[in-house]
């Protein structure tokens, strides 16, 4: 008989008179300490700080309770009251990314009651939501009325906007309307010592709600992308801009859909759904990177389209119905190396689409781009087809067909850039070798470009796809994939890794950034949450918390560190 003792994971209660005072605030429905219910919330989606510990049996990751508040009052109970006994919160929408607890005993709010549109102005073109509301909602209501809020990320499409603004926002329409944080007028925001924050003109009692610099300085810069742990949206207003795509969603009614999964999958039974109304895709392949980075300067530059992006391995798993087909596409390289697509709208006539195709042709002549076409590839051209349903709005259509997305290396910088990230990322796959066949993308064929703001800058992504439940080691090796990514991007002198997310233990080790933006944003932190109840430690680390980072983290990163002979870091 086995004699190991087994230790039994156990979460940390509240106190049962904090408890229930704030069963008090949102009544017996709305809060549960349920071993089954805070199981539920104690495992992300995809960051390995968010996977690894629930593996590990670490018992932090589950909440000490779950609550769901239903108004901004009931959120500012919860905080003046969790700020009082010192509880920490971590705020969750649908849990993907940043959002398990990071200290025991936390207090977990989910906003799943808040979830109305509370206004769409048609003549100001602003929409104003709760922070439930997802891109799906919001798309579908506001292009009923002739608007779209200008965006969508690749996430699904039941992603909320307001959990955007305290992480990423980036688009695959960012060619044109530029990630969600220059789509931001007003932010209501619940502080930790519970005082109500609004951002901009709407944060003058009266004053109309349509500028987003005020007071002072640009506060919603300082506090976007800051992971739930400066203050908890409760309403996010946000800018519309003019739809002609229609009001019809391809909704998930084809093929390959739940009821007929294997049936669909046997016959080979897919879907080709159409791009909006007065919407057109095209796809170019080029013969080599450097025509292809070309290719995306001088569109980007000529004012045409509203998307712009290279997609490398990312049509593999976007455009495969099975896993199956992922992997085999993947070794049979059937996408081309090279490639970028480009979103064109008709917004002021249909005359629009025909000009800014003819400039389109001229450039790919210019670059040797190859459009792919009924004569060119067309059996290419076909399977690309689920990115004309999901790029320029969200539908609830085909999602992603990989492994367990953990690892996402998202550097930023001008275009050409691309292909630095290409030369550290080949010799991250060299030295630590794949964790599945589809991380190669973005090494010997382009990474994931999304052009910005005109071509002003780009995000590229290569990402790790292991297959944990085969191999639980593959997390281990994901983080360490970051970190080697994260090192040689420093040293190379790359901007912005990680989509400017700042997340620990990435904020502290790498005081180049700045530099010392940790210790900028030790005292935001300080200044916004002195007793360090929302996330703690999630976005910067107190000199208390650096201390306390294992050793095997600590030795790690100074390891990669070390090779790109860069100095050690101490925890202080
Ligand atoms: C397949 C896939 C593709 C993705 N592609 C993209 C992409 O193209 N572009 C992009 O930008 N992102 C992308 N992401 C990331 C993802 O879109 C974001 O993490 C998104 O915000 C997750 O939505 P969620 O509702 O699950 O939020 P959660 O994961 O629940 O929360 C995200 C963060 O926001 C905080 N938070 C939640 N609600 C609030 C609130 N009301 N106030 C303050 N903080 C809050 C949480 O604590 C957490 O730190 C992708 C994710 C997946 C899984």
């Amino acid at each position: 008989m086995n004699s190991a003792k087994v230790v039994k994971v156990e979460p940390k209660k509240l106190l049962p008179e904090i408890y229930k005072q704030l069963e008090a605030i949102v009544g017996p429905e709305w809060i549960s300490e349920d071993r089954a219910i805070v199981e539920g919330y104690s495992r992300g989606l995809m960051v390995p700080t968010d996977i690894s510990p629930k593996h590990a049996k670490d018992p932090t990751v589950l909440p000490a309770c779950v609550m769901l508040p239903g108004t901004t009052e009931e959120v500012q109970a919860i905080v003046r009251l969790c700020n009082r006994y010192e509880v920490p919160i971590t705020p969750y929408t649908n849990g993907q990314m940043f959002v398990t607890p990071t200290t025991s005993g936390t207090v977990c709010i989910h906003f799943s009651r808040m979830d109305r549109i509370m206004e769409i102005n048609e003549k100001n073109m602003t929409a104003t939501l709760q922070p439930y509301v997802s891109y799906n909602a919001l798309q579908a209501e506001a292009m009923k009325k002739g608007m779209w809020n200008g965006g969508t990320p690749l996430a699904t499409g039941i992603c909320k906007v307001a959990s955007q603004f305290a992480g990423a926002g980036i688009w695959q329409t960012d060619l044109k309307y530029g990630t969600l944080s220059r789509n931001i007028v007003s932010v209501k925001m619940v502080l930790p010592d519970g005082d109500i924050l609004v951002t901009g003109s709407a944060g003058q009692p009266g004053t109309e709600n349509f500028w987003e610099y005020s007071p002072g300085p640009d506060i919603i810069g300082l506090t976007r992308s800051s992971l739930g742990t400066l203050g908890l949206v409760t309403e996010i207003t946000v800018k519309l801009h003019t739809w002609v795509g229609g009001s019809s969603f391809p909704e998930d009614v084809g093929h390959p859909s739940i009821n007929t999964y294997y049936e669909d999958v046997e016959k080979k039974r897919f879907d080709r759904p159409p791009a909006p109304e007065r919407h057109r895709i095209y796809w170019l392949e080029f013969p080599d990177y450097d025509s292809e980075i070309e290719a995306l300067y001088k569109i980007a530059h000529s004012g045409i389209g509203i998307g712009l992006n290279a997609t490398g391995a990312y049509s593999l798993y976007y455009c495969s119905q099975t896993t199956e087909m992922t992997n085999q596409r993947a070794e049979e390289e059937f996408f081309f190396p090279w490639n970028c697509y480009v979103m064109l709208a008709g917004i002021s006539s249909e005359k629009q689409l025909e000009y800014e195709e003819k400039v389109l042709k001229q450039i790919a002549r210019e670059t040797k781009g190859k459009f792919l076409s009924e004569e060119y590839k067309p059996e290419v051209l076909d399977a690309l087809a689920p990115w004309s349903q999901d790029c320029i709005r969200h539908v609830t259509g085909m999602r992603m067909c990989r492994g367990g997305w953990s690892g996402f290396v998202i550097p930023i910088g001008r275009i050409s850039m691309a292909k630095k990230h290409s030369v550290i990322w080949c010799k991250a796959l060299e030295e630590l070798g794949e964790t599945h066949i589809t991380d190669r993308g973005g090494c010997g064929s382009t990474p994931m470009i999304y052009v910005v703001n005109r071509g002003h800058f780009m995000y590229s992504e290569t990402d790790n796809y292991p297959q944990t439940h085969a191999d639980p080691n593959g997390l281990d090796k994901v983080l360490e994939y970051l970190i080697y990514s994260h090192t040689a991007s420093i040293k190379e002198r790359i901007a912005g890794m990680g989509a400017a997310i700042a997340a620990e233990p990435f904020t502290s080790f790498y005081p180049e950034i700045g530099p010392n933006t940790n210790m900028f944003l030790r005292k935001v932190r300080e200044a916004f949450d002195p007793k360090g109840i929302y996330a703690p430690g999630r976005r910067v680390y107190t000199k208390e918390e650096f201390e306390k980072v294992p050793m095997e983290v600590v030795g790690l990163i100074n390891k990669h560190r070390e090779k790109f002979s860069l100095p050690a870091v101490k925890a202080e």
